[in-house]
């Protein structure tokens, strides 16, 4: 059985699927692909998100605000307390610093990654993060505000192995997406024979890096089983053991999807 932990249902294209976002998930289950963590990008599209998902006890959910949006919608660290009680809510996020898209915005980036981290701390659900190019700032800032007992994911991740061991010693785990089978990502597969498979998660982050042999769709939940078989032929193992073994990794560090 394979988890999907990071994909953003709200936002997929159903064009080819008759606006039925059933047929993805039944897609995702013909290929054993039986739960996901739907990560929310904002608090005010946060509601829709829920509504979408609603009612699906093998989807999670997150809660937190994306780097990339902490302009138009700065957190609120009382609303996303609240928010992160909700029943299906397993993870804060995802947060994170984005120097690629946004470098005017660094501090205001920087204090809602903290205060994510905050709430972590208060709440023990653990954090998604999105990190792109502010590999020393991300670093520092779990350094300083991370909650080693409660952990994190560091997704979609494309930077160095040196970041990925840092990340590893505050009890994050690593999050592999369909990237690492992009024909130039050859550094990032390195990355991946390097990190034990205990440490790591499998991702879509759909409907962005549909991983190849499908290329030019849309990116969903089921691709992420290329994902393992990517991974499983870089360490030399069957596939099944990549999906054994990063979903026990998955309910391990998101604990509240386990219980
Ligand atoms: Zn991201
Ligand atoms: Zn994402």
């Amino acid at each position: 059985m394979f988890v999907d932990s990071h994909c953003h249902l709200d936002r997929l294209d159903l064009s080819a699927r008759n606006n039925s976002l059933q047929s993805v998930l039944d897609a995702a289950k013909d290929r054993n692909v039986e739960r996901m963590l739907c990560v929310a990008i904002d608090l005010e599209q946060f509601p829709t998100m829920m509504d979408c998902i609603e009612g699906q006890n093998h989807i999670f959910a997150s809660v937190g605000v994306h780097p990339l949006h902490v302009n138009e919608s700065p957190v609120d660290s009382a609303e996303l307390l609240r928010l992160a009680g909700h029943k299906q809510v397993v993870a804060l996020g995802e947060t994170g610093l984005d120097y690629y898209y946004q470098k005017d915005n660094v501090e205001q980036q920087q204090e809602s990654f903290i205060r994510h981290l905050q709430v972590s701390a208060e709440t023990r659900l653990p954090v998604i993060v999105h990190t792109r190019e502010a590999r020393e700032d991300t670093i520092n800032i779990l350094r300083q505000h991370a909650d080693t007992d409660v952990g994190g994911v560091l997704h979609c991740f494309t930077e160095s192995l040196e970041m990925a061991q840092q990340a590893l010693e505050f009890n994050y785990l690593i999050s592999f997406s369909g990237i690492i089978t992009f024909r130039n990502a050859e550094p990032l597969r390195d990355v991946v024979r390097n990190i034990p498979l205990e440490k790591m998660l499998i991702e879509t982050d759909a409907p962005y890096l549909t991983p190849v042999p499908n290329r030019g769709k849309p990116n969903e939940p089921q691709y992420v089983v290329d994902v393992a078989q990517c991974i499983a032929d870089l360490k030399g193992i069957r596939v099944e053991e990549v999906a054994e073994i990063t979903t026990a990794n998955f309910d391990r560090l998101f604990s509240k999807a386990s219980v």
